[in-house]
């Protein structure tokens, strides 16, 4: 018989693959179901980048591996940096700090197989995007959970992680605006982030696949735009969520040149990088659509208000975050998150995520997510208006 390798029993099922079963067999059954447990934006992708994926993938240029630029495409990495020195006065080197990723979730992948060795402790947020612990365990490592709390504005509190965890932690794995509370960093705590990890020689990995994705007149900040980031971090970031390209698989990691050829060599050893047409469809995103972002913007600044005020009108006391696509509520009466998720179901065939799949300090909220269409999203209100109203 067959056995699977023990690298694999500390990781529990995927989260959403568990949520996209539970809505598909509903769905088979003939139930309406509604989602608002996946951040998987609806609206079609530019139209700018989709004629360049043509345009490109109709050269047989691009029909070959990927491979003569082992980081991933000159020019593509050029445009990256001038997006980040323009719009976050982050200055990146396309030749040494910048490397192409098939998504975000592969580079907090490569960054643990990278940078720390079997047996090290590496810190985690918690409530922490599900991605990071599996791929902390699968380099052997162990994470350790740093609590965020409503109390401190969802953002770890440094100086409690205990001196014998900091002196031996060899990464930190973080990132704002957050996913799952939808809280933003401010730069005076990324600043103490960067003096805590310099001090402790701590690797940082930051994910920020929602650096535009703010609200109330919050900024989009980088951790490359700190004095000293580069010494300790890596910045993930991604076209999946500003662009509308999930599906398309295309992100960048970003800072220390350590850090960066590590997990190049890791990924070069791994896959053979993102098909040319879609790094040239890259390339015209960041030319050309930045007006589609600011659109995208309007549209889940709308929902997030139709959600607050529809929450709030039926006592269910809601503000909605400074960033993301997500609203982190804590449960009605602090009833059990699981247990509420599936009562929500049940009663109004809304599906939600529950705040314990990212970690204890999850338990007692839910996390609800902008991404369907009005016409749905007002549905899915009305629905909780008469279940709970
Ligand atoms: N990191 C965070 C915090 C996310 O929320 C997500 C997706 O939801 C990802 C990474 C994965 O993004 P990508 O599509 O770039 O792999």
């Amino acid at each position: 018989m067959l056995r699977k390798a023990t690298r694999l029993e500390k990781i529990p099922p995927y989260l959403f693959m568990e949520l996209r079963n539970k809505i598909n067999k509903a769905k088979a059954a003939g139930v309406d179901v509604i989602s608002l447990a996946i951040g998987d934006p609806v609206e079609p992708t530019p139209g700018p980048i989709i004629e360049e994926l043509c345009r490109a993938a109709h050269d047989p240029a691009n029909h070959r591996y990927p491979t003569d630029e082992e980081k991933g495409m000159a020019a593509l990495r050029r445009e990256v940096c001038r997006w980040y020195a323009g719009r976050y006065a982050a200055q990146v080197n396309p030749e040494t700090e910048c490397l192409i990723l098939i998504g975000s979730k592969e580079g907090g992948h490569h960054f643990a197989l990278a940078m720390v060795n079997p047996g090290d402790t590496v810190l985690v947020t918690d409530p922490g995007y599900p991605g990071y612990r599996p791929s902390i365990w699968l380099a052997g490592a162990e994470p350790y959970p740093v609590p965020m709390t409503a109390e401190n504005g969802f953002l770890p509190d440094l100086r409690k992680i205990p001196a014998d965890v900091a002196r031996k932690a060899k990464a930190f794995y973080l990132n704002y605006p957050n996913n799952p509370t939808g809280a933003v960093a401010t730069p005076e705590f990324l600043a103490q982030l960067v003096a805590f990890a310099r001090e402790h020689s701590i690797a940082i990995c930051y994910d920020n696949p929602y650096i535009d994705i703010v609200f109330d007149g919050a900024r989009p900040l980088s951790i490359l735009s700190i004095a000293g980031a580069k010494d300790v971090a890596v910045e993930l970031n991604s076209f999946s969520k500003p662009f509308n390209m999930c599906g398309w698989r295309l992100g960048m990691a970003m800072g220390n040149p350590t850090a960066i050829a590590a997990m190049a060599q890791v990924k070069s050893n791994t896959d053979s990088g993102v098909f040319n047409a879609v790094q040239y469809a890259g390339i015209a995103a960041l030319k050309l659509c930045a007006p589609e972002v600011e659109e995208m913007l309007r549209v889940y600044g709308r929902r997030r208000r139709l959600v607050a005020d529809t929450l709030n009108s039926i006592g269910w006391k809601c503000a909605p975050p400074k960033g993301t696509f997500y609203l982190w509520l804590p449960t009605p009466d602090g009833r059990n998150s699981a247990d509420f998720a599936a009562q929500l179901f049940e009663r109004a065939h809304i599906v939600v995520a529950p705040g314990s799949a990212y970690g204890k300090f999850g338990e007692g909220y839910i996390r609800l997510s902008l991404t369907i269409t009005d016409d749905r999203l007002e549905q899915a209100m009305d629905r909780l208006r008469k279940t709970f109203g």
